[in-house]
């Protein structure tokens, strides 16, 4: 018994393979049967398997149902849409028959659109569906996204905000404390406090205002004597821009309210911690509130 099982597989390795089609010059690269065709090796069988996909393709996105046409799908070939519906690759199907795409659709017709026509989607949806784009890939689309606004002016933003690469942990920090003040005192609101100093070394004499400019001449042995860290919950600066401590608070008090956080601010004071002779931080101190509900 296991040589006549031996023999049969012998027989079927000996089988002969089907003709390997030549692609003609017009399709060298883009028809997809024949690059489906002159795959090599144990995947030929499958590949000869997947049915050929219908000129009108319906779709369905994470529920949402769409139609398009096939070459609509395949304009731009290094796309995740255009591998996918390749005619190489399995696609799933849903209980209607539509290929199944397992992602949020909101925004799916926005990406058929620019592979359609090249429409662009309205201001407010930019952001989104550059996300969109990233995940299929579709290059041709991002690079115009990124060239309009709210992304050009987020670059802007960001080429500053990049100077403060603890940036992001303190806003994580402000979130934290906020919250956990909020629950440990059973309270609506939390308040912080939080300074924001742009210059390296926002020290000035007390009294003496003739002697600020000496404050960029100090040696480092110097500077050493000048260090210290405000009492405040979270500190932010020094930085070398143009860009001042009111848009380093532009930027916190957006990025907050992106994550849901309601949050004022107003300027109480500055710190008086005394350093060295007549010199004081004079270091802005904001207080931050957050309104948790
Ligand atoms: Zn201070």
């Amino acid at each position: 018994m296991p040589c006549r099982v031996l023999m049969l597989k012998m027989s079927l390795l000996s089988l002969p393979r089907p003709p390997r089609p030549t692609p003609s010059s017009h399709c060298r690269t883009k028809c997809t049967r024949c690059r489906s065709l002159s795959f090599d090796g144990g995947r030929r069988t499958l590949l000869f398997m997947l049915p050929q996909l219908p000129e009108v393709i319906p779709l369905n996105v994470g529920g949402m149902g769409f139609t398009t046409r096939l070459s609509t799908l395949l304009r731009y070939e290094d796309t995740m849409l255009a591998a996918m519906f390749s005619g190489r690759h399995y696609v799933p199907t849903d209980a209607e028959g539509r290929y199944f795409i397992d992602r949020d659709g909101t925004y799916f017709g926005d990406i058929l659109n620019f592979l359609r026509c090249g429409d662009l989607p309205p201001q407010e949806r930019v952001k989104m569906v550059y996300k969109e784009a990233q995940y299929y890939s579709i290059g041709p689309l991002l690079d115009i996204l990124d060239k309009m606004q709210p992304l050009t002016g987020e670059k802007v933003r960001q080429a500053f905000l990049d100077l403060m690469p603890y940036y992001k942990d303190h806003l994580e920090r402000i979130i934290d404390i906020g919250k956990h003040r909020a629950i440990q005192r059973k309270a609506r609101f939390a308040k912080l406090k939080v300074c924001v100093f742009k210059e390296e070394m926002p020290i000035t004499p007390y009294e003496c205002p003739q002697f600020n400019a000496l404050r960029f001449e100090r040696s480092e042995s110097e500077s050493k004597l000048f260090e210290h860290h405000c009492e405040v919950d979270v500190s932010f600066g020094p930085w070398e821009a143009v860009a001042d401590v009111y848009d380093l608070l532009h930027c916190i008090v957006t990025d907050l309210s992106e994550r849901g956080i309601a949050v004022e601010h107003q300027c109480i004071g500055v710190c008086d911690k005394h350093l060295i002779n007549h010199y004081y931080c004079k270091r802005p101190i904001y207080e931050f509130k957050i309104t948790w509900w």
